[in-house]
């Protein structure tokens, strides 16, 4: 039986080598509006005017990813028109960095007196993300098992770090990550005729580059003793998991040796 739902995506390798939280807080500003839709949020606009049955982007250690569904033609042709003009030509504006990066802001905005504070949409996302006791866990393990990689940094942003970003390099790394030669286009079988005729037309304003490097892992020759500093109250479920796949890991890589410390 045929799938109702029409379903469409552009992916991007998105390989960061800090903890600012780049690809993170692109995702999001991409979304901030574009050359042929410069109104304040389009994605968002789309929510209640489209009749899609999926929407959302995501931000994983090595790509990002924008899918959504419908099951109507036209709803198919506009928001891929909406997601293709989002990713390839985005405003990225200034204000559009300040409000889902991070800025300084007065605690209290009508109050010049009142101490100064960090904010923003991502700052904000990761600081609750590192409040979950399984993610600070799961997210130092994979760090520290792969040094030197893309996945040794925090694709999401680490609050610490996020405040180094600078508007000019969110930029650049949409300049040199976001290209064709660098994407995939994902659409179902059932639309593929509307998806290529974009996808044709998009491609006619790049010329081919030589897409970036992909990250080797270098050879372990000495062994790595990995010490994670993180509350074991909350123990549960995920946790035991992670520690299975852990010990699996120790089967093949004997010389790697794991401390657990409360801190
Ligand atoms: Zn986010």
């Amino acid at each position: 039986m045929r799938d109702s739902h029409s379903a469409a995506g552009v992916q991007f390798r998105t390989t960061p080598l800090d903890n600012t939280g780049v690809p993170h807080i692109l995702e999001h500003t991409v979304l901030c509006g574009s050359e042929k839709y410069p109104c304040r949020d389009p994605f968002f606009k789309m929510l209640n005017r489209s009749l899609s049955t999926f929407m959302n982007a995501f931000t994983a250690s090595d790509f990002t990813l924008y899918p959504f569904s419908t099951q109507n033609p036209k709803d198919f042709h506009n928001l891929l028109s909406v997601y293709l003009d989002a990713v390839f030509f985005p405003c990225l504006r200034e204000l559009d960095f300040w409000q889902e990066g991070w800025r300084l802001e007065h605690d209290n905005p009508k109050d010049p007196n009142s101490p100064l504070v960090f904010k923003g949409v991502v700052f904000n996302e990761m600081k609750g993300a590192f409040t979950d006791n399984e993610r600070v866990f799961a997210q130092h393990l994979q760090n520290r098992l792969l040094p030197g990689h893309t996945y040794s940094v925090v694709s999401g942003g680490d609050p610490v770090n996020i405040p180094d970003l600078t508007w000019e390099q969110l930029k650049q790394f949409h300049a040199t990550h976001y290209h064709p030669s660098n994407a995939r286009d994902i659409a179902s079988d059932v639309r593929i005729r509307i998806a290529l005729k974009l996808v044709k037309q998009l491609l006619q304003l790049f010329t081919i580059c030589t897409p970036l490097g992909t990250y080797q892992c270098l050879p372990q020759t000495s062994p790595i003793l990995i010490l994670i500093f993180f509350p074991l109250a909350l123990l549960n479920l995920t946790f035991f998991l992670l520690l299975m796949f852990f010990f699996l890991y120790l089967e093949i890589s004997p010389s790697t040796r794991l401390i657990l410390s409360e801190s």
